[in-house]
């Protein structure tokens, strides 16, 4: 399935990327603040987050017509930018706004929870465990050392987010603290958001 979610998501940049650079930045707040909630509602936000992310943080995107992907957490500017409408991205990014309030105290416990799963054998988190065991260990093929040697908890939780598309079945119970307040739990036979989504 993510195999071929992630084809999906490739083939669209691939076509985005085509008419991306002819496309003005045009993007309203209204516009980037609909799109904002349209990523709130198709994903399994808390009403909690809902409330949170719409009011505390600002949120721009660049172009709409896009779904290229890319962004920035500003944390001096208290920012989201987006450069597209990418539904990926904009789970990325916000949920390193979300951990930037809430992590101090925690970083070490999400870095050993992260470990955890780089180790998991439950193949129900197949596919996170073998994310998570790239940002431990490194991808030595791409030249990455991964995100371990400098203990990155930020960006170790924004990949996590964008790696399960914002749903909490795809990781072990031992992740999912971290995001519960973020993130709502489906139950088992709900279908995957990230498949019923507009858009990729
Ligand atoms: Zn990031």
């Amino acid at each position: 399935m993510w195999q071929r979610i992630r084809e999906a998501w490739r083939q669209a940049k691939e076509q985005s990327a085509l008419k991306y650079d002819a496309q003005p930045a045009t993007v309203t707040p209204e516009d980037a603040a609909a799109f904002l909630q349209e990523v709130l509602t198709t994903f399994p936000y808390t009403d909690e987050a809902k409330h949170w992310l719409s009011t505390a943080i600002g949120f721009e995107v660049a172009d709409l017509s896009s779904t290229r992907g890319g962004g920035y957490w500003y944390p001096d500017q208290n920012k989201v930018f987006l450069f597209t409408a990418q539904y990926e991205a904009a789970i990325h990014e916000l949920a390193h706004a979300w951990w930037h309030y809430r992590r101090i105290g925690q970083e070490d416990a999400l870095i050993d929870a992260t470990i955890a799963l780089s180790k998991e054998t439950d193949p129900r988190y197949a596919r996170l465990q073998s994310l998570a065991y790239g940002y431990i260990h490194g991808i030595p093929a791409q030249n990455w050392a991964g995100m371990l040697v400098d203990r990155n908890d930020w960006e170790m939780y924004a990949s996590m987010a964008s790696g399960m598309m914002a749903d909490l079945r795809l990781i072990p119970p031992y992740v999912r603290g971290f995001y519960d307040g973020m993130y709502r739990l489906l139950p088992d036979d709900a279908p995957s958001p990230a498949q019923l989504a507009p858009h990729n």
